[in-house]
């Protein structure tokens, strides 16, 4: 039922139903509509400017979530960096210290990326981490341009030990003379020893070994033979190249096992102790040359002898011996 409101007529001196006009209706349902929709818009500003949307706090907690996603592999990008530093630090200076190599140039390990605008597209998106993601995709950048010259370097480093593994194969270093059959050093290396026989000083650039007749000579490093021959004072002589500047000498042998242009290993028989050539028993003479220049062979067995072994037969070679030639 609709409500009639009611007026005092003075005139009539009577309640009287107040009559609406149809234009007053309309003028009051506007006004209504329209505070009705300021308070409405008002509300709706401040519940969005104060409260969030069901998708809003989604959103909210997954960029959360990313952030703390982004910074764990931030971390592990850091500590991915660490083990690439201390890769570059080890061969530089470990690995070839130890292989007598120049290390990197820091302006070859440290040197940019081209191109200035590189990044310039993050930071046009204007996204609020950029900062962030701008750190991660540098050091991204620097950790594979660091991985690639590292990568680059050790295929360096292997080259260099192949070469390296085969001048330590080549170079002599042991005795030709296996020490179980070995008698004694009868006469070491004197540059400045005179000879009773010929009465004169003669120099004696290399090594004797006594051993009887028969007794295996071994290579004491790869190389070619390049001379077998027989000499009226070294005997049946064998010498052998051993590359990288080093040659060795066999001398007064009885018999050859090898000849000219054989390729033979560190510890192969090449021959056999005899007492050819200018020699007063059987004997191994035995020299060492490098670049031309004789060198004195003690200084070449290293490696199959005992600290004492070895100090007893410097010992030996420096004192004046019989004469065996
Ligand atoms: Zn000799």
């Amino acid at each position: 039922m609709a409500k009639i409101t009611y007026y005092y007529n003075t005139e009539t001196c009577n309640y009287e139903p107040v009559k609406v006009s149809r234009k007053d209706m309309i003028f009051q349902l506007l006004g209504f509509l329209t505070i009705s929709g300021i308070l409405a818009a008002g509300l709706i500003y401040v519940y969005h400017t104060n409260f969030r949307s069901m998708k809003e706090n989604r959103l909210m907690e997954d960029n959360q979530k990313l952030v703390l996603d982004w910074q764990i592999l931030q971390e592990e990008l850091d500590a991915a960096y660490q083990v690439v530093e201390e890769l570059e630090y080890k061969d530089d200076e470990i690995y070839r210290v130890i292989l007598d190599t120049e290390p990197i140039p820091v302006s070859v390990r440290e040197g940019g990326i081209g191109g200035t605008d590189r990044y310039g597209e993050i930071m046009r998106e204007g996204i609020p981490q950029q900062n962030i993601i701008l750190h991660a995709y540098q050091e991204m950048d620097n950790l594979k341009k660091k991985l690639y010259i590292q990568s680059k370097s050790y295929d360096h480093i292997t080259e260099i030990l192949e070469e390296k593994e085969k001048m330590w194969a080549s170079r002599p270093a042991i005795q030709p003379i296996s020490n179980e059959e070995l008698v004694r050093i009868a006469s070491g290396w004197n540059p400045k020893r005179f000879n009773p026989v010929l009465k004169r000083v003669m120099p004696h650039k290399g090594i004797d070994f006594t051993a009887s007749k028969g007794t295996p000579i071994y290579a004491t490093g790869d190389g070619v033979i390049n001379r077998s021959y027989r000499s009226s004072s070294y005997g049946n002589v064998i010498f052998l190249n051993h590359g990288y500047g080093y040659q060795t000498r066999y001398a007064h042998l009885n018999k050859f096992n090898v000849k000219v242009g054989d390729r033979v290993k560190r510890g192969q028989i090449i021959g056999y102790v005899g007492n050819t050539g200018r020699s007063v028993s059987d004997h191994l003479h035995y020299e060492v040359l490098f670049k031309g220049a004789h060198i004195n062979p003690i200084n070449f067995f290293q490696r199959d002898l005992s600290n004492e072994e070895y100090e007893k037969l410097v010992e030996i070679s420096q004192q004046s011996h019989e004469v065996l030639d």
